[in-house]
């Protein structure tokens, strides 16, 4: 009984379908580079479950991958012998959205071809690409460890609805045919075939065979030793290499298989740790915010390897939440293979290769700053807010961070974040002592703030923090070049020996003149406030409301209420 049924794809498969195939119209190519990868998935994945139960392996333990072509049929076949699909999970992996931030990429769609298009490259484009250049796909699964009569059959021509049957399937793992459409036929053609394979896919760690198409000799004949398969790509794991044998190329196309992403990275950092500890490390720094970044149970980040067998994906042992965009590799020798996730929570040896790496990606982003400071901007727009993060989760690293950080600022007279805390410090008038900032929900907000009135008149720059993340960093960063960040919406306003000896005199007489005026305003407000001041830090304005120095700031507590906190 083949229970064959028709399902239903999901509205947004179909949506995605169609946004897929005009967006990458002119970049088709790329087809096989997520097949091929997904693949050596499959394949990653079955080593790491045979670790702990060899008889996955059945007796084929020679992973690899196989493209094959047939011209007259107009069809291209990728196949390996990696872990395999059941029934369930076909459905639930080829039928419908089941990667993190999916949701998000539909809810960011806006019609608008070009940005789409971009999305779709931060989102990675995965199985469906084959349509793309196919107009029907027939993929045939069978997961390691069941028994050939539990293969599966799953077709589809991309238009809302797919098929899925039991066959018969003695070869383990996942084979997938691409029905060529019509005006694809140069995909169906070896020469053709073995380009795009060593352009994307060189350095995937197994194996992609193809069947060799050896020219006829003097005699019109074919040698033997010209028949069979032959290896197609270096099959050599990139980070293993020697940086001088490695191009920008290379480089760039690993990251694109690695990340899912289909832009050029913006720098990548390539170090062999020998000593202690020995590892590789491959990280990467996007250009764009990765999909993903804001999702709580986002799964990408770094992959780890133990001696060149990928172990898992991981997001949280081996980078600190606040460097989550990084993308790359991590291959040691020095942890066991069967090393779990609850291992590696209190493994020394993982420890010591997250800080290094940290301090690694750290100096990276530092050189960036210093010597490139208009890629540091674009850098700043994407990714400064989850930097921002960073003080109150790595203490270690605050000041690193601390000088990272860019802001604006009463005197950059614009929303963009561009100044830094030592350009700040560095325009500190004589006797200031202070770094000032204030907290609002807009740039507009901060800019009005009749809080700002005082420091105008004395020509005084204030930080104006806008970012959600703005109330936490200042909690966890109070200090920067041993000067005290000071709210100017919190406590009395001292200036410190920024006020002249006259002024002082002229407020003081002041605050007498006016204490009954104090006493009867601070009676018919009773409770509703703590106190009642003359100020001296407004000029226009008649009144303003502060905040303790220790209270909550109010930008923050109208944050929380509006969290239903
Ligand atoms: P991604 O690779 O980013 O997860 P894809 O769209 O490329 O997204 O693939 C979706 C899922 O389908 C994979 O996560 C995997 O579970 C499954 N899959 C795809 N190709 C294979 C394969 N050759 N072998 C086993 N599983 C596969
Ligand atoms: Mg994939």
């Amino acid at each position: 009984d083949a229970h064959k049924e028709t399902l239903g794809f999901q509205t947004e498969v179909k949506q995605l379908l169609n946004l897929m195939i005009h967006s990458l119209y002119s970049n088709k190519e790329i087809f096989l580079r997520e097949l091929v990868s997904n693949a050596a998935d499959a394949a990653d994945k079955l080593r790491f479950e045979a670790l702990s139960d060899d008889a996955l392996y059945e007796d084929d333990a020679e992973l690899k991958i196989r493209v094959e072509f047939d011209k007259d049929k107009n069809t291209v076949t990728i196949s390996d012998n990696g872990i395999g699909m059941t029934r369930e999970e076909v459905i639930e992996n080829i039928g419908t959205i089941a990667r993190s931030g999916t949701r998000k990429f539909f809810d960011n769609l806006t019609g608008d071809q070009t940005k789409d298009s971009q999305l779709i490259g931060q989102f990675g484009v995965g199985f469906y690409s084959a349509f793309i250049v196919a107009d029907k796909v027939t993929l045939k699964t069978r997961r390691a460890g069941l028994t050939a009569e539990h293969g599966v059959q799953w077709e589809s021509a991309g238009e809302g609805e797919f098929t899925i049957e039991t066959i018969e399937k003695p070869q383990r793992g996942t084979e997938i045919t691409l029905h060529l459409r019509e005006g694809e036929e140069e995909f169906a053609n070896g020469w053709r075939l073995r380009n795009i394979i060593t352009k994307y896919s060189d350095h995937i760690n197994l194996p992609i065979l193809m069947a060799k198409e050896p020219l006829p000799n003097e005699d019109g004949e074919i040698d033997e030793a010209d028949k069979g398969d032959e290896t197609i790509n270096k099959a050599t794991a990139l980070w293993t290499l020697s940086k001088n044998d490695i191009t920008e190329d290379q480089y760039k196309e690993f990251y694109k298989q690695i990340a899912h992403d289909y832009q050029d990275p913006m720098l990548w950092s390539h170090n062999k740790v020998e000593g202690n500890i020995e590892y590789t490390s491959l990280l990467y720094i996007p250009s764009k915010a990765p999909f993903d970044m804001w999702d709580r149970d986002r799964m990408h980040g770094i992959k780890l390897y133990v001696k060149r067998v990928f172990i898992m994906e991981d997001s949280e042992q081996l980078m600190p939440r606040y460097l989550r965009f990084v993308r790359g590799v991590i291959d040691t020798n020095d942890l066991p293979l069967n090393v779990s996730r609850e291992i590696l929570q209190s493994s020394k040896t993982i420890d010591t290769i997250r800080a290094a790496s940290v301090k690694k990606v750290l100096s990276e982003i530092s050189k960036l700053a210093k010597n490139e400071p208009e890629q540091y901007a674009e850098f700043w727009k994407e990714f400064g807010q989850v930097l921002k993060e960073g003080p109150g989760e790595d203490f270690a690293n605050k000041e690193t961070l601390a000088k990272l950080f860019r802001f604006a600022t009463t005197e950059s007279g614009s929303s963009d974040q561009t100044v830094s805390l030592e350009d700040y410090v560095s325009r500190m008038k004589d006797k200031q002592e202070k770094i000032y900032y204030i907290t609002a929900e807009s740039y507009a907000a901060a800019k009005n703030s009749p809080h700002l009135e005082v420091f105008r008149k004395k020509g005084i720059e204030v930080l104006l923090l806008t970012d959600r993340v703005d109330e936490w960093l200042v909690n966890s960063l109070t200090e920067f070049d041993d000067k005290h960040l000071q709210s100017v919406a919190k406590g009395d306003l001292d200036l410190g020996e920024l006020e002249d000896e006259e002024e002082k005199k002229a407020q003081e007489e002041t605050d007498k003149n006016f204490e009954d005026l104090v006493e009867r305003v601070k009676k018919s407000l009773e409770d509703k406030v703590k106190d009642v001041r003359i100020t001296h830090r407004l000029t226009d304005s008649p009144a303003c409301l502060v905040a303790d120095n220790y209270d909550m700031s109010m930008n923050l507590e109208r944050m929380l209420k509006a969290a239903g906190q």
